[in-house]
């Protein structure tokens, strides 16, 4: 592509601004909750953005409904639409997510969080920046390559699943499982990012959710002899474990941010009611996210043996069990075709050198990088997900829209 020629493209898509902010006003409209966090699922915003995609004239638009007898549709709408490119072999898919998490404590909201409220740059609502803008700023992006009849080297598609926040089951890996996708296919997941749009994620760590239950003798506060503190024992333990792990996963790898393994004590439960007993019982959890060049089955087994050696030590009894585990699928290599046409159409649309880096993890890309398919995760957000008075900026739904226009013609 000539200069002039991504001058028309980037022109084309500035001109969608005013209907941009009218479609990701519907989107903010429906309530797209998992059945999981107590709503209906995706339906009606499904066929919302299947009415507007059918508009536009894609060579090929399709619906992979996955069976899921919780919502009133009996389905989880998942939708595929394909622009052909000169190879019809290979696709550079844009995956985003339909599916909301509830809004949270409404009195923390300034506004409806299910109504668009739009001031200056901002677009306020729940799904706005998560996953709205990669929804709009995908679809203007292949938009403005129909309406200029721009053929891309190769086919360019939209996938809008369901189910990115509760597992991806009825999602992404409907999807995969159906076999839309094929190894040499490219894919950019607009999931997250920072405010510059300088990061592109390529690698994520092993999560390990832990519960700890330590079980001692309860017995009144002032006669402490008389039983066996398992509060005290549950803190000393939490300590030993954080020691031992920090020390023990101790490498360094500057692709990450944070560059190291995170072990944190997280949630502890209720105890007992009143000041002045002692607990018989006490259970605390661990949120680690380990880089992955560790094995988290060694991790979890050096956890074991320090359990059963506190149980040695001390008169309590130590129970584990695991609340999440997902190992790190292989990282997408910086060197890759998707990361490398990235870089190429940030820079031209932006102006910057965006560095690859590694997360902590949970994006629609960890099932692809497990399928063997490159993805790379991008967008430019100030990150307000999950937040009450969360926000997306019309400008960065632009900007990245231009970004993903550009990278099947480059
Ligand atoms: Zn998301």
């Amino acid at each position: 592509m000539t200069t002039a020629n991504n001058k028309r493209l980037f022109e084309e898509v500035e001109s969608y601004r005013s209907e941009a902010v009218k479609f990701m006003s519907n989107l903010i409209s429906y309530e797209a909750i998992a059945p999981e966090s107590g709503g209906k699922g995706e339906w009606e915003k499904a066929n919302f953005i299947q009415t507007f995609l059918e508009k536009i004239g894609f060579d090929e638009i399709k619906r992979y409904d996955a069976q899921d007898d919780r919502v009133p549709s009996k389905r989880r709408p998942n939708i595929v639409a394909k622009y052909f490119g000169e190879n019809k072999e290979k696709t550079l898919w844009l995956v985003s997510h339909m599916d909301v998490v509830p809004p949270g404590d409404l009195s923390l909201w300034k506004t409806n969080p299910f109504q668009a409220f739009v001031e200056g740059d901002k677009i306020y609502g729940r799904g706005t920046e998560d996953d709205g803008q990669a929804v709009a700023s995908s679809v203007f992006a292949l938009k403005a390559l129909v309406d200029l009849k721009i053929k891309p080297k190769f086919n360019v598609a939209l996938a809008i699943v369901s189910d990115e926040e509760t597992g991806s089951k009825y999602g992404i890996e409907h999807l995969i499982t159906s076999s839309v996708f094929k190894k040499e296919d490219l894919v950019v997941v607009p999931d997250a990012g920072n405010e510059e749009g300088s990061i592109i994620e390529v690698a994520e760590k092993s999560i390990l959710w832990l519960k700890f239950s330590v079980v001692g003798k309860q017995t009144h506060a002032s006669t402490p002899n008389k039983g066996v503190n398992a509060s005290l024992h549950a803190m000393r333990l939490g300590i030993e474990l954080y020691e031992m792990l920090k020390s023990k996963y101790n490498i360094y790898d500057e692709l990450f941010d944070p560059p190291f393994s995170t072990f944190e004590p997280t949630k502890r439960e209720v105890n007992v009611e009143n000041v002045n007993t002692i607990p018989g019982r006490d259970v605390f959890y661990f949120d680690c996210r380990v880089l992955p060049s560790y094995n988290i089955n060694e991790v979890l087994s050096n956890i074991k043996k320090l359990c059963s050696l506190y149980e040695q030590i001390y008169p309590v009894e130590v129970k584990f069990e695991e609340v999440a585990k997902s190992e790190a699928p292989p990282p997408t290599s910086v060197a890759s075709e998707v990361v490398q046409r990235l870089k190429q159409s940030i820079k031209l649309v932006k102006g910057i050198d965006a560095r690859a880096i590694g997360i902590g993890g949970g994006t629609c890309a960890a099932h692809f990088r497990r399928a063997g398919i490159q993805a790379a995760v991008w967008m430019t957000t100030d990150s307000t997900a999950h937040q009450p008075n969360e926000y997306c900026k019309v400008s960065n739904l632009i900007n990245d829209a231009k970004v993903f226009s550009l990278m099947s013609i480059i």
